[in-house]
């Protein structure tokens, strides 16, 4: 066990673990970052972020993830490249358990955010980089001149399929309602691409190919008719689902298992907050993300100094 005691362990190093972590190191805390994967979160999962406030020419996820670690670095923020494991968030000190070791802070900022939702039919996770994918962005080159499809009808299905047609043979967009659900920029977008088709009021109802996907069947909603479609590569983008399994009976969650906390962040525990994608709120972007990072440090600072 690491015997030094942070002021501040943020879990999550997405945009509103970072920000929480600028905003900590710079009120004089010490502070560490535990993040699994890589600095940035969902971010690094697109190559386009348009309404992020200073940046005119658009910028990648990954850079801004980068740069957001960095300007945390900058004023003493540590980071552990660690997967958490398990919490224990109830004692004054509380104790994290990680891949690499346990930590122990005063507070804990919760930053793990959301992660893609699976469509749970079988062998779904068996062919997950074998023709089954989330990210478009991140994997989609693997499938230029291929046939592709992606099964959504929101934004970021849309903007999957549109970002898909400059790489693929074909794209198939399978939707399981009657319209689209996407915002009018990424309609327009759709008016003007070619090479994309639409499925409406139809669902994947199962994966074809043993060692890898080479087709699914695609079941309509409304007919109940049944057809095969040959496929190289298939993206789920079907929404977002709360990362938080560790904090099951530990914090209060909301029906669809969103850590319940309002714009001040706090929690049903004393000395931990929830910021970002993981909270309840009504939208989950990176301004309200970075905006809950900076208000969960403030609020951990006060704790801090209520407490001496
Ligand atoms: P996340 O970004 O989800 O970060 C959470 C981090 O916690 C992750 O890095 C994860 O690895 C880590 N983590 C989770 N569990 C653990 C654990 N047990 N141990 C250690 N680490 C853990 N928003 C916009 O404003 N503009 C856009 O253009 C935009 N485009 C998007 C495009 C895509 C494809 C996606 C998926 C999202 C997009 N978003 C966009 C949404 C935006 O990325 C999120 O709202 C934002 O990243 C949420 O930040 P967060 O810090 O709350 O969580």
């Amino acid at each position: 066990m690491d015997e030094k005691i942070f002021d501040v362990a943020v879990i999550g190093g997405g945009p509103a673990g970072y920000t929480a972590a600028l905003y900590a190191v710079r009120a004089g805390l010490s502070c560490l970052v535990i993040e699994r994967l890589a600095a940035g979160g969902q971010m690094c999962e697109t190559v386009h972020i348009d309404n992020y406030p200073g940046y005119p020419e658009t910028v990648d996820g990954f850079t801004l993830g980068e740069a957001m670690q960095r300007g945390a670095a900058r004023f003493g923020a540590e980071t552990a490249f660690e997967e958490v494991t398990a919490v224990k968030l109830d004692a004054p000190v509380k104790e994290i358990t990680t891949t690499g070791g346990v930590f122990m802070a005063r507070t804990v900022i919760v930053a793990t955010g959301a992660t893609h939702r699976h469509l749970g039919l079988a062998r779904e996770e068996a062919l997950v980089g074998r023709g089954v994918g989330y990210c478009a962005t991140c994997d989609g080159s693997f499938y230029r001149g291929k046939r592709v499809a992606v099964v959504g009808g929101g934004n970021s299905a849309v903007a999957d399929a549109l970002y898909l047609a400059g790489l693929c043979e074909s794209v198939t967009l399978i939707h399981r309602r009657d319209t689209l659900r996407a915002a009018r920029v990424y309609e327009k977008g759709l008016e003007k691409a070619t090479g994309i088709s639409i499925r409406f009021d139809s669902e994947v109802s199962a994966f074809l190919g043993e060692q890898r996907l080479t087709g699914v069947t695609v079941r309509n909603r409304k007919t109940g008719e049944v057809e095969e479609l040959p496929l190289d590569g298939l993206f789920i983008s079907i929404g977002r689902d709360p990362v938080t399994a560790l904090f099951k009976g530990v914090l209060t969650l909301d029906g669809a298992g969103y850590i319940v906390a309002g714009e001040d962040t706090k929690t049903n525990i004393a000395g931990v907050f929830a910021a970002g994608d993981v909270r309840t709120k009504p939208l989950r972007q990176i301004v309200t993300a970075t905006a809950d990072g900076a208000v969960a440090a403030e609020a951990a600072a006060a704790y801090l100094s209520a407490l001496s």
